[in-house]
């Protein structure tokens, strides 16, 4: 999987962007719950006012909360706001904000920073609960009990009803109200910070009323503003998920594309060893199936595996730093979550990697299957079939059932832990509500926070699913990717002498299959000249095609050496090699099309007279002049629109069309009646008489003429000659030719 990661290089800019949008969506998406707490917390609760400072204050109120701030306080408070009355210039336009101007001046807070704001908010805060007291007393003197004996050394309950006590406290001396003001701020600490702010905010809202201000509409602005901006973030949030979300696709497709052609070029220069090895079916799994699984991963990865943790760890920091009582929960959770994702993914991982395996088997049956459709019907063996790809079903049925009743069951498990947080979140957090430790939008906040702390688990243990299979995937392409072909041009490659003339020589070539115990081919050696026929004969099995696949490369000797023109054929270029050959393989293949194009597949500046007289060559004028279309006779999907015996003429005629020194023709003829096959050779024989024509056949009849007949058994050269010495002096050419032509025929 590693291997792969190469691939992202060309898109490390788009990654860059998308974890840059990344960023910012988890910052937005986890300032929400913070505006939310807002709208509970200050738009309901405190009817939109954030803290204890006063927008506006009476200058008679003023002068109550100043009495008890601290001397050295006063100015730097004072500083802070301006006061308005008739003189001021902007006088009307505050009078119809705060209608109170008309009977006495106010004051009105400055443009000021949040630094400032936190510093005096408590000064205020306090100062606003200690004249509330005070005004509370003088509105009913019985409560002077409960400020304790002695204020400054006067019994207020005594006091006649109405006295004004500011103008009383006002009177005394200074160290006489400095302690009276100790004596209250003491009382008032004990609540605790949040109730005084709390406490506070209703005094600033009491002082609203007074200065005439639409507290309802405050409150509503309030809502509607922070409402505005979560529906603004939203959106953002919203439109950056759709941004990374092409990114991912962009990025994903691409290296999917750029893997295909990888994977693609390297299967071309695979040696039949290669192809041998990973069997074409699990080629075709791999280069669609676990690419597309690569794809899916880089797309989930981008998304999520970014996001995920910026999510999941930034909501842990902001629980934290709220200092809130219920922090352990979230903690306990994610250990749970934790252990779960790890549990599962140990048991889930040997899993995939067999449902990979199980895959390519089915698509091997599957193959099987289709192409040799004819064949399984005509022995009837439907059922036999059928059961075979029933149990690769029910093999890769049975895995991926259990894969998904492990996820299934993981996600159930994690909205369990998930509900049971919430349900915790509430029981405890309306406990610390009800003392005071914690305001509702606090603890609602709360709950989002976990929840997008346990989303991101669900996000990761999605990853854990999609990881490993993924991982699976690009193993099994890197495999791919990392074969060094067993052919390979050589670094220097030589060139062929420019007068070709195309003599191949075996020169004690030895040979063995990869993986083989015994040499298919043992001690070769021979020379077939140009402008003769070298014919190779014997049983199925005796080596006939592995030697003529050994000359254009298809498997390297094992022992021994192969010369054309005298020139080792592993010392030029496998291009220059097979430019030299026109080779007609056993079972030939021709490519969707028609037959001009696949003709023309041999060379593409071929004139339509070439074409005509390979196709004359091969016998299959007649064939091609029957049908309506002629040259442009359409051509299904590897030939299987025309006969065997039409198809081998097709690749002889392909081969011809190359006009190469060298043709080797692979049983190329059994398809063939007799009548057909040696016209098509007597052709042959007059149209390309230069060339070194290699055959391999069954047929005695196609190679009597030849000027070479090298007969094979169980990988030996047993016989070489022409028919005549051949029927001398070789015991098994002579069995095979009798057995085959009758006496007049054998001469
Ligand atoms: P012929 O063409 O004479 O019928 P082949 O040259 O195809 O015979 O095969 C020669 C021997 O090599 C046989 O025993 C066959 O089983 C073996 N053989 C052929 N192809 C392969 C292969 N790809 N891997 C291993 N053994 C092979």
């Amino acid at each position: 999987m590693l291997k792969l990661l190469k691939y992202t290089k060309p898109y490390l800019l788009l990654l860059a962007l998308s974890i840059i949008l990344l960023f910012a969506q988890a910052n937005i998406d986890l300032a929400l719950p913070d505006y939310l707490s807002g709208i509970v917390n200050t738009g309901i609760q405190q009817g939109g006012i954030e803290n204890a400072i006063p927008i506006v204050i009476r200058q008679s109120e003023m002068n109550r909360v100043l009495m008890f701030i601290e001397p050295d306080q006063k100015d730097s408070i004072l500083a802070d706001y301006t006061l308005v009355d008739h003189n001021s210039v902007d006088f009307q336009q505050n009078l119809e904000k705060y209608p109170i101007l008309a009977n006495e001046p106010v004051f009105i807070l400055n443009n000021i920073n949040q630094t400032e704001i936190s510093r005096i908010d408590p000064i205020i805060g306090k100062a606003l609960m200690a004249v509330a007291s005070i005004e509370g007393i003088m509105a009913d003197p019985s409560k002077a009990a409960q400020m304790g004996p002695g204020l400054g050394g006067f019994d207020l309950s005594k006091l006649p009803a109405g006295t004004d006590l500011f103008a009383l406290l006002a009177k005394l001396p200074a160290s006489n109200l400095t302690q009276i003001t100790d004596k209250l701020n003491q009382k008032i600490e004990v609540l605790g910070n949040k109730i005084i702010n709390q406490a506070a905010v209703l005094e600033v809202k009491k002082e609203y009323q007074a200065v005439g201000l639409d507290t309802g509409k405050y409150q509503n602005n309030y809502i509607l503003k922070a409402g505005a901006w979560m529906l603004l973030l939203t959106l953002i949030s919203g439109t950056i998920a759709i941004i990374v979300g092409y990114l991912a696709s962009r990025i994903a497709a691409g290296m999917a594309r750029d893997i295909r052609r990888d994977v693609f070029s390297k299967v071309e220069s695979f040696a039949s060893t290669e192809f041998d090895k990973f069997s074409t079916a699990s080629l075709i799994t791999r280069n669609t199936n676990d690419i597309t699984q690569i794809q899916m991963v880089v797309i989930m990865m981008v998304r999520m595996v970014f996001y995920a943790p910026l999510i999941g760890i930034g909501g842990i920091i902001k629980v934290l730093s709220k200092d809130s009582p219920l922090a352990w929960l979230i903690l306990i959770a994610v250990l749970m979550l934790v252990s779960l994702i790890l549990t599962i993914f140990s048991v889930a991982l040997p899993k995939f990697r067999l449902n990979q395996k199980l895959v390519d088997r089915i698509n091997l049956v599957s193959r099987e299957n289709l192409t040799g459709m004819m064949v399984i019907r005509s022995f009837n063996k439907q059922k036999f079939e059928e059961e075979r790809f029933d149990n690769a079903n029910v093999d890769v049925t049975a895995v991926s059932l259990f894969i998904n009743r492990l996820m299934v069951m993981m996600f159930p498990i994690m909205m369990l832990i998930m509900n049971t947080l919430m349900l915790g979140i509430v029981w405890f957090g309306a406990k610390q509500v009800a003392a005071a430790n914690m305001q509702v939008g606090d603890m609602i906040a709360y709950m989002q926070y976990a929840m997008q702390i346990v989303m991101s688990f669900v996000m990761l243990s999605m990853m854990f699913i999609i990881i490993p299979r993924a991982s699976v995937s690009g193993d099994r392409i890197a495999e791919v990717i990392d074969t060094d072909p067993h052919i390979k041009d050589i670094e220097n490659p030589e060139s062929f002498p420019s007068v070709f003339k195309g003599d191949v020589e075996f020169r004690d070539v030895s040979f063995r299959y990869p993986g083989a115990d015994t040499n298919a081919l043992e001690n070769i050696n021979f020379t077939a000249r140009s402008g003769q026929t070298t014919a190779f004969i014997g049983s199925t099995g005796a080596g006939k095609s592995t030697i003529v696949n050994l000359i254009p490369r298809l498997y390297d000797v094992t022992e021994g050496v192969i010369l054309i023109d005298s020139v080792d054929i592993r010392k030029v270029t496998q291009h220059d090699l097979r430019a030299k050959i026109g080779y007609v393989p056993q079972k030939s293949s021709l490519f969707s099309g028609t037959i001009k194009s696949n003709l023309l597949y041999a060379d593409k500046n071929a004139t339509d007279e070439m074409l005509y007289t390979a196709i004359d060559i091969a016998q299959a004028e007649e064939f091609i002049k029957s049908t309506d279309a002629g040259l442009d006779t359409e051509i299904s999907q590897g030939g299987a629109n025309v006969s065997g015996g039409q198809k081998q003429r097709l690749s002889i005629a392909r081969a011809i069309v190359k006009r190469p020194p060298i043709y080797i023709l692979d049983d190329s003829f059994s398809a063939l009646d007799f009548k057909t096959d040696s016209a098509l050779r007597r052709a042959f024989k007059e149209k390309s008489s230069e060339s070194t024509l290699l055959i391999v056949t069954q047929r005695v009849s196609t190679i009597k003429n030849a000027e070479q007949i090298i007969v094979l058994d169980d990988g030996h050269i047993v016989g070489k000659g022409t028919h005549k010495e051949l029927l001398e002096n070789c015991e098994t050419y002579r069995e095979i030719a009798t057995s085959q032509l009758n006496k007049e025929e054998l001469l």
